[in-house]
């Protein structure tokens, strides 16, 4: 039995399988990340090779998560549970190879203030001088990078813009219907009990503002 036309079965069990599947393991996608394409009727799935190893099962709910992406449709099954169980564990089964002293100590100082230094750390490092992008969490390597850009903040800043990655460590993602919403209202309102984040929100701003006009000077 093919795996994309049996994830397909087991969520529109009502439907035809009008696609022809091609199922492909490769090293160019990042860690346990995934994609599907529809192109002449070809429903093609591409899968970083770590995915080889893992059970049937689980693969049937990432696929199936692929496929109510790429059809627009809502739907939840057993394996897409069965997928988002074996997405939250990711973070407790991957190596810690990245670290960086300013960040730890930043992670360290949120953990025992706002989560009972109970998060586990995850991967830490500094991202690009991004502008746009100031903090990520990825959940496919447990890895919270920060933006260069905030490598000289006073601890404050760094500390709130780290809170709000762990945040998105803390929550992971909350499934509805297979979809993923980040930012929920429940995101908001804990990133909002943060003390003072107002102010620092706005010297946040600040700090972009002052490394942009200085980057503009420094460009003519
Ligand atoms: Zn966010």
């Amino acid at each position: 039995m093919n795996l994309i036309h049996d994830s397909f079965a087991r969520l529109f069990p009502e439907k035809d399988f009008p696609y022809q599947p091609e199922l492909e393991y490769n090293r160019r996608l990042s860690d346990f990340n995934a994609n599907i394409r529809l192109y002449n009727n070809i429903l093609k799935v591409s899968l970083n090779l770590q995915w080889k190893d893992i059970d049937d099962e689980i693969k049937i709910g990432l696929i199936q998560s692929l496929l109510l992406k790429i059809l627009k449709k809502k739907g939840h099954t057993r394996n897409i549970v069965l997928y988002n169980n074996f997405l939250r564990n990711i973070p407790a089964l991957t190596l810690k190879t990245k670290n960086d002293p300013l960040l730890e100590a930043s992670f360290a100082r949120v953990n025992q203030q706002f989560f009972q230094s109970q998060l586990q750390q995850p991967n830490l490092k500094w991202g690009t001088a991004s502008f746009r992008k100031l903090a990520s969490y990825n959940f496919h390597n447990d890895t919270i990078a920060v933006s260069t850009l905030f490598n000289d903040a006073k601890p404050q800043i760094l500390d709130f813009i780290m809170y709000h990655e762990m945040l998105h460590k803390f929550h992971k993602f909350k499934h509805s219907n297979g979809r993923s919403a980040f930012h929920t209202r429940e995101f908001r309102e804990a990133e909002h009990s943060y003390p003072g984040h107002e102010k620092i929100e706005k010297e946040i701003t600040a700090i972009i503002r002052m490394k942009k006009l200085r980057r503009s000077w420094w460009r003519r």
